[in-house]
């Protein structure tokens, strides 16, 4: 990882609270699926990023939101090594059966799809294993951040971007990084 951090006590746009300093390639503003997945897949890449999120681990890790994997999303969890547990808890379905008419007509997802079925495994469960992942492999996570504002360019004029925000117990927290996705 190249990711340098040290600290300062510069005064931050906001106070005199102390500030640190982050340089990493690319920040993602955001712990869903979305942002832990790019995270994962740059990490796999060797790219190094940094996630901030708004919310607690506990509370994205408990956010109840969607329930089935389509089987896109299953197979790049299972191509990206985050496959096990979703295998092991998930349940895959490979058709439906819709009634009407006295009648019980099967839709068989395999064949109509060349093998392709969904798989119930939660949203959270997702967000879990990707959070895991991630810190499994030493990357960085910022639960419960405050005030989010970015800085278009950074004073280090070799890092394209800024972004700054409250990391608690009176910490500013900026990060210096080529790109930002939210
Ligand atoms: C009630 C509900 C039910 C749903 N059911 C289904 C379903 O059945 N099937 C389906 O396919 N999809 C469903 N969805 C949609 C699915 O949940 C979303 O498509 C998915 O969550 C999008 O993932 P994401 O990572 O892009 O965004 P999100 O999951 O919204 O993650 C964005 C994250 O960014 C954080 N954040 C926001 N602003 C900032 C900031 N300034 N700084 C730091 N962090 C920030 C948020 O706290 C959040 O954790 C549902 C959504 C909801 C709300």
């Amino acid at each position: 990882m190249r990711r340098r951090s040290g600290a300062t006590c510069g005064a931050s746009p906001r106070s005199t609270r102390n500030r640190r300093d982050v340089r990493t390639q690319v920040g993602i503003v955001g712990a869903g699926p979305a942002g832990l997945f790019l995270a994962h897949l740059l990490q796999l890449r060797g790219i190094e990023s940094m996630v901030i999120e708004t919310r607690s681990r506990e509370y994205v890790e408990t956010r109840v939101r969607a329930g089935l994997l389509e089987q896109g999303t299953v197979d790049l969890m299972e191509r990206t090594g985050l496959g096990e547990r979703m295998r092991r808890e998930g349940l895959a379905h490979h058709g439906i059966a819709l009634r009407f008419g006295g009648r019980s007509h099967r839709i068989d997802f395999d064949a109509l799809t060349g093998g392709k079925g969904v798989t119930v495994y939660a949203q959270q469960e997702v967000v879990k294993d990707l959070i895991a992942a991630r810190l499994a492999a030493g990357g960085d996570i910022h639960f419960e951040v405050r005030d989010v504002s970015s800085v278009d360019v950074a004073e280090d004029r070799s890092i394209g971007k800024t972004m700054l925000f409250d990391a608690g117990h009176s910490l500013d927290e900026r990060i210096l990084a080529e790109q930002f996705v939210d």
